[in-house]
């Protein structure tokens, strides 16, 4: 087989492999920001538990100190029936009329903590609906991991050992001008040509669409025992079928 066969063969297995992998990849990625955004959902929720836990207790404080007010001015009122003077009535008509009105705020300043809790609660209910919802999700991101490995994993390795094989036969030179460009370009080490206008002998890469010049097009059908690449882009060039049979069909 020419190296530029030898290439291609092994470019495309190379890309099968990476487009498994990362298939793979982005299950992972999506569960990892699924169960961010739980905990960060979980974290909203312990804070608003403990402000809900915080507003029944401060409700339940002022009901307390509004009962202790109304017991004591029961208990003045006790004593009013016996005093004998006025001056003493007076006085314990004051003191239970202003512990009338301290009662009163006192309760309606438990009214209000009430409310609140209540609001907290109702925020706290939709909240946990929302963590019920994105727990879900994330169960349902971890079946796609596990799907997505139980699939891949056997054919990723099978597809892996195949590349592997197709690569043994090229040049170690050619080789780690691959790698590099894999590097270089992400996993793009290699690049087709496109026809732009045949009867010109217009072509273009396809890494980076500069122009080829027509000596390199005639390489890469004269010499495909030759590394021939794009000289803006780098990319090792190869030419598709239906180009060269054109092209052979051409000249002949
Ligand atoms: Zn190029």
């Amino acid at each position: 087989m020419p190296l530029q066969d030898q290439l291609l063969a092994y470019f495309r297995l190379d890309q099968r492999v990476r487009a498994m992998r990362s298939r793979l990849d982005a299950a992972i990625n999506r569960q990892a920001a699924q169960e961010r955004r739980l905990a960060q959902l979980n974290q909203q929720a312990q804070e608003l538990t403990a402000q809900h836990k915080q507003a029944q207790a401060h409700a339940a404080t002022l009901e307390s100190e509004a009962n202790e007010r109304e017991a004591k001015t029961a208990t003045l009122r006790d004593r009013m029936n016996s005093v004998t003077s006025n001056k003493e009535y007076s006085a314990l008509l004051v003191e239970v009329n202003t512990g009338k009105i301290e009662q009163g705020k006192l309760e309606e300043a438990a009214l209000a903590a009430l409310a609140k809790a209540d609001e907290l609660k109702a925020q706290l209910d939709e909240l946990q609906g929302r963590v019920d919802e994105q727990a879900k999700l994330v169960e349902a991101t971890k079946q796609e991991v596990k799907d997505a490995g139980d699939e891949v994993g056997e054919q990723l390795e099978t597809l892996t050992a195949e590349r592997d094989a197709a690569g043994e036969p090229i040049s170690p030179a050619a080789r780690k001008q691959f790698d590099r460009l894999v590097v270089v370009h992400d996993g793009e080490a290699m690049a087709g040509i496109e026809e732009q206008n045949r009867r010109r002998m217009e072509y273009t890469c396809e890494g980076c669409y500069t122009m080829i010049p027509v000596e390199t097009v005639n390489a890469l059908i004269t010499k495909p025992d030759e590394v021939v690449v794009c000289s803006n882009c780098e990319r090792i060039l190869f030419i598709p079928e239906e180009i060269r049979d054109a092209l052979g069909a051409a000249k002949s």
